[in-house]
């Protein structure tokens, strides 16, 4: 693939430098059967260095997963080579199955089927609660699906 240019794709821009990794996981794109580009460390004029992340594959991207790890990212969506669409993120007022309660006596521990359901607090900036029993999520940072 050529890095530049992506005939049908995504393009995760903006990604705070090291953070591409984690989104890459997040976002499985390791099952994805298409062509992933990772670029770290590319010099931005905004933040200094940035990470992108391209996708050769017409997908459906979970918005509220780079919303919740990397609020300041922008979503291109290219068809036929050209940008028809750029998204600028905000943190997701709720998350569904992204990431799971660590408390051992929420409800979700014992009733599998339940969803992990967290919420983005109103009073506390970027703090994710626990919708059953409102345990804090654990940092962006350390986050992760398995
Ligand atoms: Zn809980």
């Amino acid at each position: 693939m050529n890095i530049d240019s992506i005939t049908n794709g995504v393009v995760i821009d903006h990604i705070t430098a090291g953070r591409a990794m984690e989104l890459y996981d997040l976002l499985n794109l390791d099952r994805m059967d298409c062509q992933v580009a990772i670029i770290m460390n590319a010099l931005s004029r905004k933040t200094g260095k940035k990470d992108i992340i391209k996708i050769d594959a017409d997908m459906d991207i979970d918005l509220d997963v780079i919303g919740f790890v990397d609020p300041g990212v922008t979503v291109n969506i290219i068809k036929d080579e050209k940008l028809v669409e750029k998204k600028k993120l905000e943190p997701p007022v709720k998350l569904v199955n992204v990431i799971k309660c660590k408390n051992p006596r929420c409800i979700t521990s014992t009733e599998q089927e339940l969803a992990h359901v967290f919420v983005l607090s109103e009073s506390e900036p970027n703090v994710y609660r626990c919708l059953y029993c409102e345990t804090k999520a654990e940092t962006q940072k350390h986050i992760s699906r398995k």
